[in-house]
């Protein structure tokens, strides 16, 4: 039996957040992945600037020999409607290619990780977790994305999730594909859904393109991929056409999530939590900042670590990404009235920028993350 303080299953962006700050916080940490890392993950692979500030990623180091490719404009409209240039005149995202973002994260956290380690069973014996008997902890951080084992064992009596499905295909362009394709690095295309509860992406990324669609999961999903697949096919977007198959995942927007994400001696952080900010989906600034937070809950916990020594990290989520479990009165509109304000807001130039990109994609507005020192009864983002 393999002993540790804490057991993080799963090495994604907040797996290993979580471990670094835990290992700069004196614990004895150890991550346990069920892939073997470089590791794929279906994503579309775009990171605002709060990423790189709550990680202190040095841009110069990562990009040698990694993708990193700036955005400084986006292109919007619904499927078939006319299409608007949204222009910065400074860097508001980047694009990161998932196998590299992730496996630089999981060796920048300095932690010990044990690959190919499919986590199936989880106890408790006494004060302490046993997985997959091979592993004993007294603390265990459920980092194993949205199908998390940890997540189903602390949510084993939860209703039926309003999930976002998705579909992705990233692929290397051939110097032909690369000179004809209608995507422009710095300038992501983006197809709403006329309803806004789906939109599809182009995204470019360097050499590389991801070509995806996600919807709020009401049946159908593959009809949803179909007419956004051939919606590609009829631009051209690129020559030769998009390749198949594309690759499927689920998640969580955080205001769709009830998940419990605390109990004695386990936390959940990231898509395991069901933490993604709405409408844009993005999760891997979430994961990072929850990751960091409860690393700063557990280690302000001490020796005691039952749900009330770690329950200010429930509070920290609800403060700094939103109440969870209330989808918000957009949800019981009707269809048409989703539709009218659809079209309003693409159809004008400055609500786009405004609502749709700068607060819907870029939480400009929100305030950056700061590191916090949780005291059992303050809930300070
Ligand atoms: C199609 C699609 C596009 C997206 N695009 C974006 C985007 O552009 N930008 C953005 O910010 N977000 C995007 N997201 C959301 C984002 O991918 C997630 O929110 C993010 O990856 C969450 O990080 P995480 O560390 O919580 O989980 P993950 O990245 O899923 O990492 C979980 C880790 O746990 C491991 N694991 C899983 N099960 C087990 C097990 N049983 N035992 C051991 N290990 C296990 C996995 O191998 C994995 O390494 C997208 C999601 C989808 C589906």
């Amino acid at each position: 039996m393999r002993e540790c303080d804490v057991l993080v299953v799963g090495g994604g962006p907040a797996g290993s957040s979580c471990a670094r700050a835990l290992l700069a916080a004196g614990a004895d940490v150890l991550v346990v992945d069920r892939a073997a890392f470089p590791r794929d993950k279906v994503c579309a692979g775009w990171i605002t600037p709060a990423v790189v500030d709550a990680l202190q990623i040095d841009l110069d180091e990562y990009a040698r020999g990694r993708t990193l490719q700036p955005f400084r404009a986006f292109r919007t409209g619904t499927l078939d409607g006319p299409r608007r240039e949204t222009t910065f005149g400074e860097i508001v995202s980047y694009g990161i290619r998932r196998c590299e973002f992730d496996h630089y994260l999981l060796e920048r956290s300095g932690a010990q990780v044990v690959e190919r380690q499919p986590v199936r069973s989880i106890r408790r014996d006494g004060d302490a977790w046993i997985v997959d008997e091979q592993f004993r902890a007294r603390m265990l951080v459920g980092a194993g994305g949205h199908f998390c084992p940890v997540a189903r064992a602390l949510n084993a009596d939860q209703p039926q999730e309003e999930v976002i499905v998705a579909q992705e295909i990233e692929f290397r362009l051939d110097p032909e594909q690369a000179a004809g394709c209608r995507v422009a690095p710095e300038c992501p295309d983006l197809f709403f859904w006329p309803d806004l509860r789906g939109y599809g992406w182009c995204v470019r990324k360097g050499d590389y393109l991801n070509v995806g669609v996600g919807r709020l999961a009401e049946g159908g999903f593959p009809a949803v991929v179909r007419r956004f697949a051939d919606l590609v096919d009829r631009l051209g977007i690129v020559p030769g056409g998009v390749p198949s198959p594309w690759k499927g995942h689920a998640y969580l927007i955080h205001t769709a999530s009830r998940r419990r994400v605390v109990d004695d001696g386990v936390v959940l952080v990231g898509d395991a939590a069901g933490l993604a900010l709405a409408p844009s989906g993005e999760g891997i600034l979430t994961a990072i900042e929850s990751g960091l937070a409860a690393a700063e809950v557990v280690a302000a916990a001490g020796a005691r670590r039952d749900r009330e020594a770690l329950g200010s990290y429930e509070r920290w989520i609800d403060a700094r990404i939103g109440p969870r479990g209330r989808p918000g009165i957009w949800v019981h509109l009707p269809g048409w009235v989703l539709n009218l304000g659809a079209r309003a807001v693409l159809g004008s130039g400055w609500l786009t920028r405004r609502v749709l990109i700068e607060d819907g994609f870029l939480h400009t507005r929100r305030p950056p993350f700061t590191p916090w020192r949780p005291s059992p009864d303050a809930a300070r983002p």
